[in-house]
């Protein structure tokens, strides 16, 4: 191991979504990645790089052997609860998870000595602003338990960082979407909340989409967002894990595109792709939406050189088709 020392990244959640396209693009710049994952919610298929540790980031025993057995330079900490609605319902699920455990996480890398973690973050930490597009110095006021719980972890990181020698980058994403372009990789939540693979399975004949709310302050009335590339989300953690170990202070971005999308354009755009229809009705607001989320990307272009390439709406859909199609054939009904 020590041939490769400095370039084993600890991943935890390696085996979600988002985590395990960072695993991929990690490998496809030459470090490894060791994914960490207690697969409550991740997937033992989708680790396909690197080793893989079955283990909980609230296990500080487990946590320093993995790190002290792979020599491991920095964290991209990924594991989290992510289920808004839930997150309203059962809090206690969210702060134990989200902060209690990822301090556990954060004490056994300052114990080890390791000095960078790229953090997921989430643009759920501004809540409602009422300025778009959202830069970063957009005052922080979480709306639901979930985007509490990663700004208090950012403000955890902040503090530990001035302590510690440590540096962090914290990215704020906004919608993440879509699907490895290899078709390696994608997204499958059990249950499935999100709204381009419930746009898909509503033209599988999985049921009709249900619209949340067709009476926004919006163009056509139905709420905007900002849907990234899961690929180029993978790509700019990458992009930040270079910059924080080559010295870059510490640092928090937002991740989109800066481009917002209706509910009725995604709808429009997965027709077009697979050539069927989407049955849909409208129902009343889910509790919590804001009209419009867009992104103010320029830090992280700025900071780190990062474009999406991937995150035209057709572009992303495509792939989400793509996945969707192949997954469909393997998965349980
Ligand atoms: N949405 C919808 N029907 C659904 C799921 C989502 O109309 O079944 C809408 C939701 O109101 C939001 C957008 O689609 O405006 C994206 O929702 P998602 O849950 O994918 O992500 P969020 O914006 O909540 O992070």
């Amino acid at each position: 191991m020590s041939d490769s020392s400095g370039r084993f990244v600890l991943v935890t959640g390696g085996a979600g979504y988002i985590g395990s396209h960072a695993a991929k693009a990690l490998a496809a710049r030459g470090f490894v990645p060791v994914t960490y994952d207690n697969l409550i919610h991740g997937h033992r298929w989708a680790v396909q790089s690197g080793p893989f540790v079955e283990g909980d980031i609230g296990d500080r025993a487990k946590l320093l052997e993995t790190i002290s057995r792979y020599n491991i330079s920095a964290v991209m900490h990924f594991a989290a609860f992510a289920y808004v609605g839930e997150s309203i319902q059962r809090p206690e699920r969210y702060f134990n998870n989200n902060v209690t455990k990822s301090l556990t996480l954060l004490d056994a890398l300052v114990d080890s000595g390791v000095r960078h973690v790229v953090f997921s973050s989430s643009c759920a930490t501004y809540g409602t602003p009422d300025r778009m597009p959202i830069a970063e110095d957009t005052p922080q006021r979480p709306v639901n338990p979930y985007g509490e719980t990663k700004l208090i972890m950012e403000r955890a990181l902040h503090w530990y960082a001035g302590a510690h020698d440590l540096t962090f980058a914290a990215l704020r994403y906004f919608n993440a979407a879509g699907a490895d372009p290899d078709g390696k990789l994608g997204e499958v939540h059990s249950p499935e909340t999100h709204l381009i693979p419930l746009v898909l399975n509503a033209i599988d004949g999985r049921g009709a989409l249900e619209i949340y709310g067709g009476d926004y302050p919006t163009p056509d009335g139905t709420c905007v967002r900002d849907y990234i590339h899961v690929a180029d989300l993978a790509d700019a953690h990458v992009r930040a894990l270079d910059y924080l170990l080559s010295g870059g202070a510490s640092v928090a971005m937002n991740l989109g595109t800066g481009n917002g999308h209706s509910v009725r354009e995604v709808i429009g755009v997965a027709e077009h792709v697979a050539g069927r229809k989407v049955p849909h009705r409208i129902v009343p607001r889910r509790v919590g939406d804001p009209p419009i989320l867009v992104a103010d990307p320029s830090s992280a272009a700025r900071v780190l050189a990062w474009r999406p390439q991937y995150s035209d709406l057709d572009c992303i859909i495509r792939s989400a088709w793509k996945w969707h199609s192949e997954y469909s054939k393997v998965r349980p009904v």
